[in-house]
């Protein structure tokens, strides 16, 4: 759940704030988040309300504005508000757009961290459906390789596939992280006790059932 590497990173530069502007209590915090940073408003909520315990800001009440992201269309010569890294531009259906930066576009959480490991190296494997434009798969790309050097992360290798028109839903992505965790840290379910907090951000078991479905197993017709 990164959003819960998002709230340590926040409780972080609240921390630092209030060293530097001399504070000691957090009543009210305002957070954007872009509509392209791939973070669950709801969740992160959650999780502040949890990590900020016995902090500066316990108890803080917390405004969240969610914005959309945005992009430069050099066609119309304007920027244009950006839902999703596919969406065509609203005001010529063109393709061709740059992502504007900002600095809410923090996609730098994942899985490693919870495991207690500071990420290191990414692979990327895509599989491409015919007729993706390449201007797409150029933002996708640009868009990571920002994310990942705003990370600290290297993107070390990789691989395309591109798979016949109707056989994937434009782009998917497959990537595998690497980390190295740091000496004295063990972090895993085996250090569960009971009264520990359980963080739940989507069904439960819904991954394990869309594979035992796939895999027909248990003979199940779904829509998973
Ligand atoms: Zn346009």
């Amino acid at each position: 759940m990164h959003e819960m590497t998002l709230c340590a990173a926040i409780l972080d530069q609240l921390e630092e704030q209030a060293r530097a502007q001399n504070f000691q209590h957090v009543k009210q915090l305002w957070l954007e988040i872009g509509a392209l940073a791939c973070v669950d408003a709801e969740a992160l909520r959650f999780g502040f309300g949890l990590a900020c315990r016995g902090t500066l800001a316990e108890g803080a009440i917390v405004h969240i504005e969610q914005t959309p992201g945005r992009g430069w269309c050099s066609l119309c010569q304007a920027e244009i508000p950006l839902n999703s890294l596919l969406d065509p531009c609203p005001g010529c259906a063109s393709y061709g757009l740059q992502i504007t930066p900002q600095a809410d576009d923090n996609r730098h959480g994942n899985d490693l961290a919870v495991g207690g490991a500071t990420p290191r190296y990414l692979t990327c494997s895509m599989i491409i459906e015919e007729g993706l434009r390449l201007s797409q798969l150029r933002r996708v790309v640009a868009s990571m390789a920002e994310t990942a050097v705003a990370a600290g992360v290297q993107i070390v290798t990789g691989d395309t596939k591109v798979v016949p028109r109707g056989s994937a839903d434009k782009l998917f992505i497959n990537t595998t992280g690497i980390g190295v965790i740091p000496a004295g840290i063990s972090l895993g379910a085996h250090r569960a006790r009971p009264g520990d907090a359980i963080l739940v951000n989507g069904p439960v078991g819904d991954h394990g059932a869309a594979i035992v479905s796939a895999r027909g197993e248990l003979a199940l017709d779904s829509t998973i």
